[in-house]
């Protein structure tokens, strides 16, 4: 049975390596198609949520976030996925996000670098009382003591950070240094994650007035070996993170 007292959550993420852990966990499922979008309607730790595989990108990411929010009217929306790191992260490693910026939305000379118009900012803020939820359940995640030898996963950690999102999967260490540099010189900071959705979800979410944290496990360091590292993470990995820290966060607070 559903409890209508409860929020609906969407969960999101961009490729079913990432998320049909969860799918899998759902109970109570129906399935309903918008478009090439299927969305799988239920339940998970006995709150009500609706999930989709999104696709690789912002425009799928932004397209999933609307639909989630305007058709299925859910109350807040998880990303989870992976991500290639930043100077602070090791594979392995979580970060959730507390700001967001479109590293590749170039608006000069109009405006400044990574400028959203219709929220006039160049970067966006998660709310802070999910991200902390969201870090405390990666937390006790790890606590279970989760390790990968064979990966170089061996004591992970969690970080709370920047999330860079563009539409390019960054594969060498000159792309990761432009994105870097681009980065630092406009908004004096660094990131944590470099993926392909997540930003654009912070902004239809904003825009929408719904809550929304990102979570992403670094697959790879987003350099000339971010290829391989990011196929075997996804296979081997991004599955247990997605469905272990998801359980971990259902079950703290949206009871
Ligand atoms: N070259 C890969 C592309 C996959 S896209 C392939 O052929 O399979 C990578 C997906 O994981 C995106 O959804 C993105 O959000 C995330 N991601 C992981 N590592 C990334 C990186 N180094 N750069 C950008 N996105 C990355």
């Amino acid at each position: 049975m559903f409890n209508f007292l409860l929020a609906t959550i969407g969960i999101m993420s961009a490729l079913p390596e990432e998320g049909d852990s969860i799918l899998h966990a759902m109970t109570e499922k129906t399935v309903v198609h918008v478009g090439k979008r299927e969305f799988v309607q239920g339940s998970f730790e006995g709150v009500p949520v609706v999930f989709c595989i999104a696709g690789i990108g912002k425009v799928s990411a932004a397209t999933t976030a609307a639909l989630l929010i305007e058709r299925f009217h859910v109350d807040e929306i998880v990303f989870t996925g992976v991500a290639g790191g930043g100077h602070k992260t090791s594979i392995g490693d979580i970060v959730v996000g507390s700001t967001y910026v479109q590293h590749d939305l170039d608006t000069r000379p109009i405006y400044p670098y990574f400028y959203i118009t219709s929220l006039d900012t160049q970067m966006i803020h998660a709310d802070p009382s999910r991200v902390q939820r969201m870090k405390n359940a990666a937390q006790r995640f790890l606590s279970t003591g989760i390790q990968f030898p064979h990966l170089g996963v061996c004591d992970p950690k969690v970080h709370v950070g920047m999330i860079a999102s563009g539409d390019q999967f960054i594969g060498s260490q000159e792309l990761h240094r432009s994105v870097s540099n681009l980065i630092q010189d406009h908004l004096s900071s660094d990131f944590h994650a470099v993926e392909m959705e997540g930003a654009s979800v912070a902004q239809v979410c904003t825009e929408l007035q719904v809550p929304f944290v990102v979570l992403r496990t670094i697959s790879d360091k987003a350099d000339h070996k971010a290829s391989g590292n990011f196929l075997t993470f996804i296979e081997e990995v991004a599955r247990q993170y997605s469905l272990g820290i998801l359980r971990e966060y259902f079950k703290s607070d949206h009871k």
